[in-house]
């Protein structure tokens, strides 16, 4: 049994893969590889399985030159790279890593949201560029965190961590809308489900936690800004799609809600024009859930899946409902 892991994985995983015999070659990509590169790869050998990540695509075009394929494990929580239609079509088995990351993600949300209110980005910016002469009063004055309603929208693994964190810590009173009504969150803070539009409405920070999919592709848009706080802030950890970038920058430029911090966007490794130029918004390269500890949890796991597949034909954490 062979597999290609498009880019290198943590160690804990290749070595499942070498105590239950199976080979691998690993992509030596300096960046996310192109269809190009992939399909090149793929060529080279007749693999029972592919590692992939949230850059590659797995489509038609790449499921053709690799016709024994058994199990794309992807090493993601989100898995909107893959053509799960095609995929099903083919009965390939299909996997992603749940629950790896929440707590990453959901501290790394937490960051964002206090950077925006304590205005500490901004502040370190004004001191590295030496314009800091001296105590002022009214110097970057910000907004507290306690006392704010969060408006969530999403509130599965990460959306429960990010309540638990606010609602403990700041006593934040938690709006949530969500295709599920989260019983746990809702008896451990109090949080209410209610409609999108309320959220909108009344949250002073809305933090996206919902999977790219086509009924949440911008769903943040120049009407659903519209009707948000002029005072609100903006955070997206979720996938960069749920955003209309363009929308969002015209808002922000108009004041029209306060601030925002991305560590998602949705052409990435691209922004949108004008993103980087504005003072009200915080940019994370996509490293929310970039800690050792969730890196190893997810190589375990998609690696658990492949060797699930190839020895006994079963998946363990399917995307394929
Ligand atoms: P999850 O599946 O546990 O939660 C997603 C929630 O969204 C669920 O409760 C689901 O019911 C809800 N949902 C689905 N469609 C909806 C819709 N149309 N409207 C409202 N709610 C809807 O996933 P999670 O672990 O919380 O992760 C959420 C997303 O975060 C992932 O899909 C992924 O794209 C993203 N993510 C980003 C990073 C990062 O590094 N920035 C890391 C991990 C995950």
């Amino acid at each position: 049994m062979h597999i290609f892991i498009t880019r290198k994985i943590p160690d804990v995983g290749l070595k499942i893969l070498d105590e239950n015999n199976i080979s691998y070659d690993i992509g030596n990509f300096k960046k996310p590889p192109t269809k190009k590169d992939l399909i090149k790869s793929l060529k080279k050998k007749n693999y029972d399985g592919i590692i992939t990540f949230l850059t590659d695509t797995i489509d038609k075009e790449i499921l053709d030159v690799c016709p024994n394929i058994k199990i794309i494990a992807n090493f993601s929580v989100g898995f909107n790279n893959l053509d799960i239609e095609e995929l099903k079509k083919r009965g390939i088995m299909t996997s992603n890593t749940p629950g790896t990351s929440s707590i990453a993600v959901a501290e790394h949300t937490v960051a964002l949201m206090m950077s925006l209110t304590t205005r500490l980005v901004e502040g370190d910016r004004f001191v590295r560029s030496g314009k800091y002469k001296g105590w002022d009063p009214e110097l970057l004055v910000g907004t507290d965190m306690k006392g704010k309603i969060i408006g969530l929208i999403g509130c599965g693994e990460i959306g429960t961590e990010v309540a638990k964190i606010l609602n403990k810590g700041f006593g934040s009173k938690i709006l949530y809308y969500d295709i599920v009504k989260n019983n746990k969150i809702e008896e451990e803070t109090k949080a209410e489900l209610k409609e999108i539009d309320e959220i909108f409405k009344t949250a002073d920070i809305i933090s996206l936690h919902v999977p790219l999919l086509p009924s949440t592709t911008h769903l943040i848009n120049k009407d659903t800004l519209s009707t948000m706080k002029s005072s609100a802030f903006l955070i997206n950890t979720s996938r960069g799609g749920v955003i209309n970038e363009k929308d969002l920058v015209n808002a922000l430029k108009n004041k029209i809600i306060r601030g925002a911090a991305l560590d998602v966007f949705e052409y990435e490794p691209k922004l949108c024009s004008g993103l980087n130029k504005l003072s009200n918004v915080i940019l994370t390269p996509h490293i929310a859930s970039s800690r050792a500890s969730a890196r190893n949890q997810m190589a375990e796991i998609v690696v658990k899946n492949v060797v699930s597949v190839l020895k006994e034909g079963k998946v363990i954490n399917s995307v394929i409902k």
